[in-house]
């Protein structure tokens, strides 16, 4: 039993029990995939207000043998505690930067991936950036690196010092599921950010919401006088999109255009397009 304030007890119940268990075994399973690489990449295209195909943002699935496609909610937050995410993250990547070629010959200019906080506070992870921009012959500004505040959490400055090597090495910042955190604003003034991603909370029903709507406008205006490119996360409707056009987001991400998708099934989708 724990102790809490004011000589209460709290015990831990059957159901904790259970999910310390749970989250044992998915560790393992985690483990076993990573070594049989069974992870795929999906990609969701980025359009820009006049609807051309800016970039991609790549989204991990894990491909489980008996279970299917796992969506990256179910394994990722794990995967961030136990270290794994390391593994996972560096192989998306590579992923990414390999298929970067091919999406470039559909005219897809740009790929953004995920990187996970724990990546920052790895001493050798701008060597592993440098290393794959090289094998890849990635030029500047075709990869862009989504982060979040979070990535601030531990050790900022270390972090700071990684975000302006990444610059240097020619890839984009984005500020993931903006508005979201709790300093946003704060850390807005700090990350050498060209993007800008409004989470899907603010922008869901952003045409009937006049609360969404406002805070959603006051992202725009900041964003645009700082001179940072904005992309509305979630769009799923034609009056949320045309919400966002008539306060000139910049870019769009969204069901409405398209899903993420396998990289052969986005080729056919472009093609169609
Ligand atoms: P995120 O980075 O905010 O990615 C956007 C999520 O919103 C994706 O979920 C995408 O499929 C979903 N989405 C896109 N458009 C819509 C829409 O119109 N409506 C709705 N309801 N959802 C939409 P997904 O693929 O399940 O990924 C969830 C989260 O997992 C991501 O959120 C990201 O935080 C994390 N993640 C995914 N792949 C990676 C990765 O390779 N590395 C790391 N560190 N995290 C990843
Ligand atoms: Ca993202
Ligand atoms: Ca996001
Ligand atoms: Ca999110």
């Amino acid at each position: 039993a724990k102790r809490r304030g004011s000589g209460t007890y709290q015990w831990f119940s059957p159901d904790l029990d259970l999910d310390t268990q749970q989250q044992i075994t998915l560790r393992a399973q985690l483990q076993e995939a990573i070594q049989k690489a069974q992870f795929e990449v999906f990609y969701q295209p980025i359009v820009s207000r006049s609807g051309g195909i800016v970039g991609v943002e790549a989204l991990v699935r894990w491909a489980h043998p008996e279970r299917g496609y796992i969506s990256p909610a179910d394994f990722i937050p794990l995967a961030e505690r136990t270290g794994q995410i390391v593994a996972i993250g560096n192989w998306v990547l590579e992923q990414a930067c390999k298929d970067l070629a091919t999406l470039r010959e559909s005219g897809v200019a740009q790929v953004s991936v995920n990187f996970s906080p724990m990546q920052f506070y790895r001493d050798d992870f701008i060597e592993t950036v440098a290393g794959l921009i090289k094998k890849y012959a990635i030029k500047p500004n075709q990869l862009v690196a989504e982060i979040t505040e979070n990535v601030l959490l531990r050790d900022s400055a270390g972090a700071l010092r990684m975000m302006a090597e990444l610059r240097e090495l020619g890839l984009e910042i984005a500020l993931d599921d903006f508005g979201t955190g709790f300093a946003s604003l704060s850390y807005l003034n700090v990350i050498p950010a060209q993007k800008l991603k409004i989470d899907r909370c603010f922008v869901q029903d952003i045409d009937s919401n006049s609360r969404n709507a406002a805070i959603t406008r006051g992202m725009l205006t900041m964003a645009a006088e700082l001179g940072i490119e904005v992309v509305g996360e979630g769009v799923e409707t034609e009056a949320e999109r045309d919400y966002l056009t008539r306060y000139a987001c910049d870019f769009m991400q969204g069901y409405l255009f398209c899903k993420p998708l396998p990289l052969s099934d986005l080729l056919t989708w472009l093609d169609h397009k």
